[in-house]
C-alpha cells in the first residue's frame, strides 16, 4: 500500500503535499521561508539551472514539512480585504494602492547606485537611522563569489546602502529573517518574499513577528545562476571564478550591467551590457518557471513597493527616479516620516502613473489564468490564488497573447520539463582568483552599445 501511495504521488496531477512537491514541481520561488520555519529539516541552496531551492538537512529526508507548507507562496496565496482606502479601480490588476509617488533618494550616492532612483534603499537606510527598527533584512552579493547573493541583516545606513541596487540572480531574503529574530527590522524582498512574510504572520507568527514594516522591490522574474554566467561569458569572462565584480544596474538609470575581473586572456578588465542587452537578451530567458504563474509582480502584500516610473522616455544620462506604491496605512507613515526626516524627495503623482509605469507586468498577469488552466487541463500542478478575479485580466489580452499564453503554455511543458520531477542539485562554485591587496591592477573598459 505505501510503495502504490508513494508512487501515486509522483504522478504528474499528484497533489501537492510536501516542500519537497513545491520544488520538484517547480512551483518554488526561492523565498527561503520553509527554511527559517523548518530550520532543523530543510536549508537552502543554489541549484545552477532551478535557482535557490530548499533540500533536506542531512538526515531529515522524508521529514514531515506540513508547517513549512503552510506558509509557502509558491503553493497558494490568499489576498486580505483590502483596505477601504484602497483604489478600487486599480485593486483587481494591481493590488491595493492608496497612493503613489515619484522622487529619489536625497543622498546623491544613492540615488546613483540604486537601481531606479536609490528609494528602495534610502527608505530602508531610514528604517535604522531614525525610522525605529533596530535592522534591515535584505540582499546583497556575496563577498566570496560576487555573482551569487545572500540574505544579509544590517543595523546600520551604511551596510543597508551597500547593497543598493537590483541583483538579477537567486536570492532568498526570507533566509535573513532567521538571523534577525528578537529585533525589530524592516524587510526588503520581491513580492513572493514578502508574501510569504504575510503568510508567516498567520501560519507562523513567531518567525516574523519582529517584522514592522515590508517594503517590496517589482519584479518581472528571477533568473537562474546560469543566466548570470551566460551574461559573463557573453562579456568575456568564460571561467566565473575570475570574476570578482557583477553589478546589473545603478550608476545611471536603468544603469549598465558591469562585469570586473580576469577574462579568458588572463588580462584584468571590465566589460558591460546594456540594460536591453543584460536583461532583454540574456537573463529574463532563464527565469525560472514559477515566475511565468506569478501573479503578483509589484509586491501587493507589502507596507510599500518600489519599482522604476517608466511611463516616459527616459533621456540619456537623466538620474534615476523611483517609483513608490503605498500599500498599507503603516506604509503611508513611514514614507511620511522619511520625507519629513529628508531622506527622499518624492511628489505625489496620479494613480495611473503605476499601471502606465509597467504595462508589460500587466500583460504578464493576464497571461497565467490561461497559463494555469492549461496546466491544469493537461494535469499539472499551478499555483491556488484566492482574491483577483484572474481571468477578467485574462479576458482584456488581446487574441494572440491569450493564445500564445495556451500555446506557449504546452511547448514550455516540453522544453521546461514539466512532466517529470526536477532534481536539485547543489551548485559548488569554484572560489574566485584572488589579488594580493594593493596590487589590483589598472582595468581595461570593454563596452557594448
Ligand atoms: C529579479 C528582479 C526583477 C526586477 N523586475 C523589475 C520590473 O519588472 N519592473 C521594475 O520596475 N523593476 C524591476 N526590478 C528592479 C527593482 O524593482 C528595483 O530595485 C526597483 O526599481 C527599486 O529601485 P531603487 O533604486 O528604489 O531600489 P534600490 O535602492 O536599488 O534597492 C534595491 C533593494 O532591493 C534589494 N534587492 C536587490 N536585489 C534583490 C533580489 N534579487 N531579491 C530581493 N531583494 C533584492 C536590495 O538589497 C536593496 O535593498 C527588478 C529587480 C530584480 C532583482
Ligand atoms: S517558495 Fe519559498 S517556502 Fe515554498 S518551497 Fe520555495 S523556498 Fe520554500
Ligand atoms: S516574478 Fe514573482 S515569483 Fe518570480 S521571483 Fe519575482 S515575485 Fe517571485
Amino acid at each position: 500500500m505505501r510503495v502504490l501511495t508513494r508512487l501515486l504521488s509522483r504522478l504528474p496531477g499528484a497533489p501537492i503535499r510536501s516542500i519537497a512537491d513545491v520544488v520538484e514541481r517547480q512551483l518554488c520561488t526561492g523565498c527561503g521561508m520553509c527554511a527559517v520555519v523548518q530550520p532543523d529539516d530543510l536549508r537552502m541552496v543554489d541549484d545552477y539551472h532551478l535557482g535557490r531551492r530548499p533540500v533536506p538537512r542531512a538526515g531529515r529526508e522524508g521529514a514531515d514539512t506540513t508547517s513549512a507548507l503552510a506558509v509557502c507562496p509558491g503553493v497558494s496565496l490568499e489576498w486580505p480585504v483590502p483596505d477601504p482606502e484602497a483604489s478600487t479601480a486599480l485593486w483587481n490588476d494591481w493590488g491595493p494602492v492608496l497612493e503613489v509617488w515619484e522622487g529619489h533618494a536625497v543622498d546623491p550616492t544613492i540615488r546613483r547606485r540604486g537601481s531606479s532612483g536609490g528609494v528602495g534603499t534610502a527608505l530602508a537606510s531610514f528604517a535604522v537611522a531614525g525610522g525605529g527598527q533596530e535592522a534591515v533584512v535584505h540582499i546583497r552579493a556575496r563577498d566570496d563569489i560576487p555573482y551569487l547573493n545572500e540574505a544579509t541583516v544590517s543595523e546600520d545606513p551604511e551596510a543597508v546602502a551597500a547593497a543598493a541596487g537590483s541583483r538579477y540572480s537567486p536570492a532568498s531574503a526570507c533566509e535573513g529573517l532567521s538571523a534577525a529574530r528578537g529585533r525589530r527590522v524592516a524587510f526588503v524582498g520581491k513580492p513572493c518574499e514578502v508574501a510569504a512574510v504575510a503568510r508567516a504572520r498567520t501560519a507562523a507568527p513567531p518567525t516574523v513577528e519582529g517584522v514592522e514594516v515590508t517594503i517590496a522591490i517589482f519584479c518581472a522574474g528571477t533568473p537562474s545562476v546560469r543566466g548570470t554566467v551566460e551574461m559573463m561569458n557573453r562579456l568575456g569572462f568564460a571561467d566565473p571564478a575570475g570574476v570578482d565584480l557583477v553589478r546589473y544596474r545603478g550608476e545611471g538609470w536603468p544603469g549598465r550591467a558591469v562585469v570586473e575581473g580576469r577574462g579568458a586572456d588572463g588580462e584584468r578588465r571590465q566589460a558591460s551590457l546594456s540594460y536591453q542587452e543584460s536583461w532583454g537578451e540574456v537573463l529574463q530567458a532563464h527565469r525560472q518557471w514559477r515566475c511565468h504563474l506569478c501573479v503578483d509582480h509589484t509586491g501587493e502584500f507589502a507596507d510599500l513597493a518600489v519599482g522604476d516610473p517608466w511611463y516616459r522616455e527616459v533621456r540619456d544620462g537623466e538620474p534615476g527616479r523611483s517609483l513608490v506604491v503605498v500599500r498599507t496605512p503603516r506604509g503611508r507613515e513611514f514614507v511620511r516620516r522619511a520625507r519629513e526626516a529628508g531622506v527622499v524627495e518624492l511628489v505625489r503623482v496620479d494613480d495611473s502613473v503605476f499601471p502606465r509605469s509597467q504595462p508589460n507586468l500587466l500583460d504578464t498577469r493576464g497571461s497565467v489564468w490561461g497559463r494555469m488552466a492549461t496546466l491544469r487541463a493537461l494535469g499539472l500542478p499551478a499555483p491556488r490564488y484566492r482574491g483577483p478575479d484572474l481571468f477578467s485580466t485574462w479576458r482584456r489580452l488581446g487574441t494572440r497573447s491569450k493564445i500564445s499564453s495556451v500555446l506557449g503554455t504546452v511547448r514550455r511543458i516540453g522544453r521546461r520539463r514539466l512532466l517529470r520531477r526536477a532534481r536539485v542539485v547543489p551548485f559548488e562554485p569554484r572560489p574566485p582568483v584572488r589579488y594580493p591587496p594593493g596590487r589590483r591592477e589598472r582595468v581595461a573598459e570593454v563596452g557594448s552599445s
